[in-house]
């Protein structure tokens, strides 16, 4: 399984002209009525040739919706929102004002609480999902807790530790309880508040910083306690601040989220090309992101702008989602934790333990 990679071009925006769309989606047939996979793009040495990429799908306005099947079954589910500042990545993550331009955010925490309750009727009472939501942001390569107030921030951030299944976990991270979707939602808006933002010559209230949102889902029967995590993630813009012109602090936080932006860009190519040495360590975002590495599924959502004046940006951007969808994820269970009996004697495989891999 490599991960998934679908492109969503937003729409043209009211500032926006027409004649300057260069981008365009279409199908791999061009009579077919199936959803488009491929993204066209004219070459900026010679306008007229095109360049085409094909990923797992391409979005325009239609809304996206996620499943969470997996995450049921017991695996981790990663989604990370990737391009250039103004490409709509929060919009997608985090969604319009109404309800049919919910983001992909709301859309997964629904169907979470849906499937839950769906899943603890069924059981008769016997099986309890419980769902508790972290929600952080890497800004100048430090972790910052969104449910901390800003004053609270420590210079150095929260450090990191590696935990057990190679999985990289926050320290001191708050952990809300949310027993229901309006309760996410009210802890969610809340620590939205908290993230950094700026403005730039790009976008108005364009985010420097990654953020991250880990919901995590604990399923609990009479035999056993199963845990999986769902992460959602809004990558800082991936333009190259040499075109954004800004002021001295600003070009610091470029140069540090293009620092992050590019050892991930270093990763996938060394994971592409089979290298021995991936550098994850050398940021906070990758070492989270883990991206290859990680037990579960991953799915990268393309931002891209149709419009000309995004046009070097968009070329790299599709270049790198190209680079990413080779990447081969490994696909194992979050192990369950037995209750008492019936548990398997140490060193045996009991029938709960080994299930196969998803195909
Ligand atoms: P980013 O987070 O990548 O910097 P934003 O999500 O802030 O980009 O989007 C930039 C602008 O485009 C915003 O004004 C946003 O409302 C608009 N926009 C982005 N995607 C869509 C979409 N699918 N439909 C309508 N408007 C969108
Ligand atoms: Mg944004």
């Amino acid at each position: 399984m490599s991960v998934r990679v679908v492109a969503r071009i937003r729409p043209l925006l009211q500032s926006e002209n027409k004649k300057d769309a260069i981008v365009e989606a279409i199908g791999t047939d061009e009579a077919s009525s199936a959803r488009p996979s491929i993204v066209k793009i004219p070459n900026p040495k010679n306008l007229s040739e095109d360049f085409t990429f094909q990923f797992n799908g391409v979005y325009d306005e239609q809304a996206m919706t996620p499943t969470v099947k997996h995450l049921f079954l017991g695996f981790d589910v990663t989604i990370f929102a990737y391009g250039s500042t103004g490409t709509g990545k929060t919009h997608t993550m985090r969604g319009g004002k109404s309800l049919a331009d919910r983001g992909m955010i709301p859309r997964l925490l629904s169907s979470i609480y849906r499937r839950s309750r769906k899943m603890e009727k069924d059981s008769g009472g016997d099986t309890k999902v419980d769902i508790s939501m972290s929600y952080y942001e890497i800004y100048n390569d430090r972790v910052y807790d969104l449910f901390e107030s800003p004053e609270k921030r420590t210079a150095t951030g929260l450090p990191l530790r590696e935990s057990g299944g190679g999985k990289t976990v926050v320290v001191g991270l708050s952990e809300m309880p949310c027993g229901s979707l309006k309760e996410f939602e009210l802890l969610y808006d809340k620590a939205n508040a908290n993230r950094s933002t700026s403005a730039t010559k790009l976008n108005a209230h364009s985010s420097r910083s990654h953020a991250i949102l880990c919901v995590k889902l604990t399923v609990t029967t009479p035999t056993e306690v199963r845990v999986s995590t769902a992460s959602a993630i809004d990558l800082a813009g991936s333009e190259d601040n040499r075109r954004t012109g800004n002021d001295k602090e600003r070009m610091v936080e470029s140069a540090s989220i293009n620092k992050s932006l590019f050892v991930l860009a270093q990763c996938v190519e060394a994971i592409s090309k089979k290298q021995q040495r991936i550098p994850y360590r050398e940021s906070k975002m990758t070492r989270i992101l883990s991206l290859g590495q990680n037990n579960g599924f991953t799915i990268m959502i393309l931002n891209l702008a149709p419009v000309k004046s995004y046009h070097l940006d968009t070329l790299s951007s599709l270049n790198f989602a190209n680079r990413t969808k080779k990447i081969e994820v490994r696909e194992i269970e979050n192990e369950p934790i037995f209750k008492g009996p019936p548990r398997p004697p140490p060193g045996t495989t009991g029938p709960n333990i080994q299930r196969q891999p998803l195909r």
